[in-house]
This record gives structure tokens, sequence and C-alpha cells, in this order.
């Protein structure tokens, strides 16, 4: 039991470390763009106020993938193991990270919900994301509670390890992939610049070119204003259920 913990601690840590160094990279990208002209930011006028608390974001991130990794050692690798494969082949990849992010897109949408909703919930799970504000930057992307990143985020990779665990055979290179995606599209939808749309392309595995999909305007402009854009990848849920807004006075026009 001491070695799956132990394997859990260092594998949960790792991510926790690898999100904030992804974070930091990411706020050293866009200000550098900025400063050529590459990068726009989307509301120029707001206060630049830098969430930078290291310790603060890579426990937030480890805790709740320590807890996963517990449970996928201990439950779950004896079985999900003898049926790993390995592959880079992009046809072996791309449908699954689409499908996947199209899933996960409904859940974050159903606990983000929940989480402005009902309003104890906001105030101890979600409201310390929130004090980011407008003045968002990418080393606020993991600034939360871990419980509103273990809710969001790594209760639904619990979700699909358990459907990898009655799958006959799956890639763990799809599965690897996912989750940097997931970390660059997150940090994106906080950094508070236009992403050209290569960079865009590009972070999103190319799955934010699907009609509809979330940009980094998306979840900014829900740091300005938490009644909309509730949505991760993708607008379909907030256009659906009338929480969707293209554009906010503080965002400079014509920003994508
Ligand atoms: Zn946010
Ligand atoms: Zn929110």
């Amino acid at each position: 039991m001491a070695t799956y913990i132990a394997l859990a601690v260092v594998a949960g840590l790792a991510v926790g470390v690898g999100n904030y160094i992804t974070e930091d990279l990411g706020f050293r990208l866009c200000t550098f763009m900025e400063r050529h002209g590459q990068m726009k930011r989307l509301a120029p006028g707001t206060k630049r106020l830098y969430m930078d608390h290291p310790v603060s974001n890579v426990w937030t991130v480890a805790a709740p993938y320590i807890l996963l990794y517990y449970i996928v050692s201990r439950f779950m690798w004896s079985q999900i193991s003898s049926t790993m494969y390995f592959s880079l082949a992009p046809w072996d990849i791309w449908p699954f990270l689409w499908c996947a992010m199209v899933a996960h897109d409904a859940w974050f949408f159903g606990m983000h919900m929940f989480f402005h909703k009902v309003k104890p919930v906001y105030m101890y799970v979600h409201s310390q994301h929130h004090q980011i504000g407008s003045a968002i930057t990418a080393l606020g992307t993991a600034f939360g509670d871990a419980l509103d990143i273990g809710l969001c985020f790594v209760a639904f990779h619990l979700v699909l390890g358990v459907y990898l665990y009655f799958q006959p055979a799956w890639n763990i290179a799809a599965v690897v992939l996912l989750i940097i995606f997931e970390v660059g599209t997150n940090i994106l939808g906080h950094c508070g610049y236009e992403a050209p749309l290569w960079l865009h392309a590009t972070i999103t595995a190319g799955v934010g070119l699907t009609p509809l999909a979330a940009t980094s305007k998306s979840h900014f402009l829900h740091h300005i204003d938490p009644r909309y854009n509730r949505s991760l990848y993708f607008t379909w849920w907030d256009r659906l259920c009338g929480t969707y807004r293209e554009n906010h006075p503080l965002i400079f026009e014509g920003a994508r």
C-alpha cells in the first residue's frame, strides 16, 4: 500500500509541477508575442494582475491527481495495463481526443453550472478561482480550490479510466496527449490574449477548428461576467442553455 501511495504522490506532483511550468511558459509566450505585435490583450483597459502562486497552483492540481493515481494504481492498473498499447498514428489518437473533449465539455459544463447555481458550492469551491476576475493571465489557470480542479477535471479522468478499464485495447499515447492538450486549452482560456488561429489550432490539437468551438475570448468573458460562457472546449452547451455571450464592452471590438 505504501508503494501505491508513493507512486501516486510522485505522479500527482509531476502533473502539478508540469501544469505550473506550462502556465509559466504560456505566460512568457503571450508577453513575448505581445511585445512583437503578434498577440493582442483581449481587454487592454483592465488592470493587469498576475496571480502567481506556484505553491498554491501546484498543490491545487497535484492533490486531486494524487487521489486519482492512487485509485488507478491500486484498483485498476493490473487490468488496464494488460490492454494498453502505444501508437502515435494520427487515426489512433485524434478521434479519441475529439470524442474525449466533447464528453469532457458536457461534464465540465454541468459541473461548472452546478458551481454557479448552488451558492454555498460557489462560495466554498469555485469563488477562489473567480478572484482573478478579468485581470486573468496564464498564471491564473490553476488558481483555485483543489476540489474545483478535482471535480471539473480529475473526476472526469476517473470516469475515463473506468471506460478504458472495460475496453479490449486502449492507446496510452492518446490519453497522455489528451491531458497535455487539455492543460494547453485551459491555459489558453485564461491567457487574456486573442490567440492567432495557428496557435489556437495547435494548442487545441485542431479540435478548436470544430464549428462553434470556444476561443480564448470565451472563457475570458466568463471571468468578466460569470453568468456566461461556462463551457470549456465548445460553445454548444452555452448556446443551447442561453448562457452564451459573444462580446463584452471590455473586450476590443472584432476579437475572435
Ligand atoms: Zn477560469
Ligand atoms: Zn466559473
